[in-house]
């Protein structure tokens, strides 16, 4: 199996070449632009491996993109480069139109030139996973769930490119009859996670002994999902998804922010006490504009259908986690570098456009 993986020096895509290579033996191409969120640190488990190979490339550029296809034949695509850190799409969203979008759209451009190219058994084996967020559908209230029938309602410019690239995705399949299928999961944690998202920046604050930035009141629920249970679904869903259909991933780990937070404190009084609690450097910040209430995923289809389950709970996780952050200061270290640990989404710094 030659699977061809965009976005895979990122926290996921790095988990499903990892997964990919040593754990299925396919033989994965990652093709990334190395942005700041992407690091070939993260692939060092794979470096030399005779089934993985890398090529920095943009999605943007389509003749680059093209050749990789002609000369790869992959008969899989797992479409995961993005940019995608909400707080930054706040303060600049000009790249996660490009990247999401025009990135998007060049990637099923060439995709579909290629794919009309193999002949009939390798064109209809072929599929192409286009990989998404929850957050495209917006907000929930105090009860419900996202299904993949929820109308998509994004709030966020980082939100609404990715649901633009969803909605492209669908078209290509529905006008081209392209094989693609489309996965949206919710948040992820776990290891090689960059140091600004919320959970990483928390251990490695409480590490320091710097404040622990905690948006608003930290009422916001996000649904948890350990990274190597999505990698594990991406698979799935690649190999046995239905063609044309949507499959939300997630953990059934709801979670609010300041217990996520509180959480890792108790993790680290145990693992790295310091005198003090760690609770005690907590420090409430400005909410972040258009900050969405509540996500949370029914996975009943994926895990019916398919056959997928979660193997981490959310307290297995982020122990595993946390330890993994304690243990691995040469990942983490030279990324956090120039960073001082602040939150990045708040309209008053950073550059507009
Ligand atoms: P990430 O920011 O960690 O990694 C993105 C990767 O894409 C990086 O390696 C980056 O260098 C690469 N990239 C960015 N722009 C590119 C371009 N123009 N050309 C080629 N490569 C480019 O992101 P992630 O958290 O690993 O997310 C991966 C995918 O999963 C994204 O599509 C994201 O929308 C989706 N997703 C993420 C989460 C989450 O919790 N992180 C949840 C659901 C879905």
């Amino acid at each position: 199996m030659r699977v061809l993986v965009t976005g895979g020096a990122g926290f996921i895509g790095s988990a499903v070449v990892r997964y990919l290579v040593l754990e299925k033996g396919y033989e994965v191409l990652n093709v990334d632009k190395l942005t700041y969120a992407g690091t070939l640190t993260s692939l060092k488990a794979v470096e030399g491996n005779p089934l993985y190979r890398f090529l920095k490339a943009d999605i943007c550029d389509g003749r680059e993109i093209s050749q990789a296809l002609m000369s790869f034949q992959p008969e899989r695509i797992m479409h995961l480069a993005a940019e995608s850190h909400v707080d930054r799409s706040i303060t600049g969203a000009r790249d996660f139109v490009e990247t999401n979008v025009i990135g998007t759209f060049t990637m099923l451009e060439s995709a579909r030139a290629y794919w009309q190219s193999l002949a009939p058994a390798a064109k209809e084996a072929f599929r192409f996973l286009h990989v998404s967020t929850d957050e495209v559908y917006g907000s929930l209230g105090d009860e419900g769930l996202f299904e993949e029938t929820t109308p998509y309602d994004p709030s966020s410019p980082y939100s609404a490119s990715k649901a633009a690239s969803d909605h492209l995705a669908k078209a290509w399949m529905r006008t081209y009859g392209m094989p693609i299928v489309v996965s949206n999961c919710s948040n992820n944690y776990g290891p090689f996670h960059f140091p600004e998202k919320l959970i990483p920046l928390t251990i490695i604050s409480a590490l320091e002994g710097k404040p622990l930035p905690v948006y608003g009141t930290g009422a916001n629920i996000r649904d948890w999902l350990f990274v190597e249970d999505h990698a594990r679904a991406l698979d799935i869903i690649a190999e046995r998804g239905r063609i044309g259909e949507t499959y939300n991933v997630g953990g059934r780990n709801e979670r609010r922010n300041i217990d996520v937070v509180k959480r890792i404190c108790a993790l680290m009084n145990e693992l790295r006490p310091s005198g003090r609690p760690h609770e005690s450097l907590i420090a409430y910040v400005q909410d972040r504009p258009g900050h969405d209430a509540r996500y949370a995923i029914d996975a009943t289809k994926l895990e019916t259908e398919l056959g997928w389950k979660a193997q981490e709970n959310f307290d297995t996780g982020i122990e595993k986690t946390v330890t993994w952050y304690l243990e691995n200061e040469w990942w983490w270290g030279p990324l956090r570098k120039g960073y001082d640990g602040s939150r990045l989404g708040l309209l008053k710094s950073g550059k507009q456009g």
